[in-house]
């Protein structure tokens, strides 16, 4: 530690603690934080810790006690340790970018993001692996691997900021994960260190792993279990070939059930997407992309392959298409056409930005059949919250992303926001499906989870969470809803009208 960076540190620390915001264990806890950190590495002032109050679900914001930036797995180690033995709560944070607020801070606890450990240990063409730390960025996984022509599938639209750690603890997905799989079918083997300071290692080099399948615990743990700290996952041949085609509809249900029609015809796309009008409306005024204004869906729908498997796939989906009502159909010519097609896809996010003060995003999966109703059910809604809704979402996998826009500025629409998007996700758990896709349940669906699952259901989730950690410090209050937050919501279910999410602290 330079001497200047250690007088401010001494400095404020006293401060702080003279103006009596810490208490004993948490002034002790900094002290030791100091001894096994660089000065660099531990953020506790404000102006430093609050880019860390919240993630991509801004809407909760929380200052943490301090935030540790560890550079090696035996500092991951030591700051554990030492918060376990001063009984401080610890929120894992990888990129930020999650949607459920996994990574909101506890005001009581630390954050640690793994932002400084970032580097690609190994890329191994010959068995077609990359061994990664946890800050690695999806995207920089795929570009050091492309001299090899070869990637890395599962693409969240977040890929270009979001860390494998993160996609390993909310088992993201994207548009790649129909034909190739979630996170959870491209990792490995995953190496982990828990609130003790132990080391664990799950899943092998080989197809098959002996004892129980923790490597798949691990996966979509959401920061509950341990700290990533070092992932490999398979790499795929990128494909000579792509082609997209864009089929236009007239009608809703239509193209809810061509989605169906296309997966039942025994077609893997590499990618099959659907965007409503609203949302098409809004991509096309942001990317000009050349859209059908007049369809009231659009489908996306990807062939890889060599150029005769492509060829022949576009044709049996263009006809699958065709049979379930696609009223215009184009296909891309080049690999320059294919990207402009999928740029309004890509952009969905900005475009609601621009024609929205805020966007409400959120992420349940259905049964494919069940596509139209929920977006007929979603159109109802709309006109009771008196706000409005763009769809724009992975239809192959039944996963929606209903965006609800809603101005934050007055917390009467951000009110009726959450409770717009709560009853979506009770309708996809209606319909058969699940209150998450691949955004993670964090603290935005924790409520929704007393829907889903019945109390023994999340005794045994309590019992996996206890087995690793049973202290009950990493990621306390994520993602497993308590008995007694369970009789809250269906409190608030008689009486209509509360907020979702009363106890959170807000913007
Ligand atoms: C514009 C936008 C588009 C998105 N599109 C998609 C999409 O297409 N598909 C998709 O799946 N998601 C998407 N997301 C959500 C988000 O990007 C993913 O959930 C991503 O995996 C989060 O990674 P992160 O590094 O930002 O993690 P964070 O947000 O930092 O953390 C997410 C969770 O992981 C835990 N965590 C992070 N690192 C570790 C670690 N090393 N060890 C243990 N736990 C850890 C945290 O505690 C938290 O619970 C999108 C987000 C945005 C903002």
């Amino acid at each position: 530690m330079s001497r200047l960076a250690d007088h401010f540190y001494n400095e404020f620390h006293t401060n702080f603690a003279l103006q009596g915001l810490m208490n004993d264990a948490q002034q002790r806890l900094i002290e030791a934080l100091k001894a096994v950190l660089p000065a660099a590495n531990l953020l506790w002032k404000r102006e430093d810790t609050a880019p860390y109050e919240c993630d991509g679900l801004a809407a909760y914001r929380q200052l943490p006690l301090a935030v540790a930036l560890p550079e090696t797995e035996a500092q991951v180690q030591e700051v554990l340790r030492l918060c376990l033995a001063h009984a401080i709560p610890v929120v894992p944070r990888g990129a930020g970018t999650g949607l459920s607020g996994g990574a909101m801070p506890m005001a009581e606890g630390i954050v640690l993001s793994t932002a400084k450990m970032n580097r690609i240990l190994d890329i191994d063409p010959l068995s077609r692996r990359a061994r990664l730390q946890p800050g690695v960025r999806n995207l920089a996984i795929s570009e050091a691997a492309a001299p090899f022509d070869l990637y890395y599938a599962p693409d969240p639209s977040s890929q270009i900021a979001c860390s494998i750690g993160g996609n390993v603890a909310e088992n993201s997905g994207g548009v790649h994960c129909l034909k190739y799989g979630l996170t959870v079918n491209n990792v490995i083997k995953v190496r982990a260190v828990l609130m003790g300071g132990d080391i664990v290692e799950f899943g092998t080099d080989g197809l098959d792993a002996p004892g129980l399948d923790l490597l798949g615990v691990m996966i979509g743990s959401e920061g509950m279990l341990a700290v990533v700290t070092e992932v490999t996952v398979r790499l795929v041949p990128k494909p000579p070939v792509a082609r997209v085609i864009m089929a236009s509809f007239d009608d809703m249900t239509k193209a809810g059930n061509a989605v169906a029609d296309v997966i039942a015809a025994g077609l893997i796309p590499a990618g099959l997407e659907m965007m409503d009008k609203p949302a098409t409306r809004a991509v096309e005024e942001f990317v000009h992309a050349g859209y059908d204004l007049d369809a009231e869906a659009i489908l996306l729908c990807e062939s890889d392959g060599t150029a005769e498997e492509v060829a022949e796939e576009i044709e049996r989906m263009s006809s699958v298409l065709r049979q379930s009502g696609a009223t215009r159909i184009q296909v891309s010519d080049s690999e320059a056409e294919r990207m402009v097609f999928w740029s309004g896809r890509k952009n969905a996010f900005p475009a609601a930005g621009r024609i929205s003060p805020d966007y409400y995003c959120m992420d349940g999966t259905i049964p494919k059949k069940h596509i139209a109703t929920l977006l007929n059910q979603i159109k109802e809604m709309e006109g009771r919250y008196g706000l409005r809704c763009m769809n724009v979402f992975h239809a192959g996998d039944g996963n929606m992303h209903p965006l609800i826009l809603f101005d934050g500025s007055d917390q009467d629409q951000w009110h009726r926001a959450e409770n717009f998007g709560n009853e979506i996700l009770e309708a996809c758990v209606a319909l058969g499906g699940t209150v998450t896709g691949e955004h993670g349940v964090g603290i935005e669906k924790i409520n929704t989870m007393c829907v889903q699952f019945n109390a023994e259901e999340r005794d045994a989730f309590f019992g996996v969470k206890a087995a690793f950690d049973p202290a009950r410090l990493l990621n306390p209050d994520k993602a497993i809803p308590t008995l007694h937050r369970c009789a809250e919501y269906g409190r608030m279910h008689v009486h209509h009208g509360q907020m979702p999410h009363a106890d959170l602290p807000r913007f």
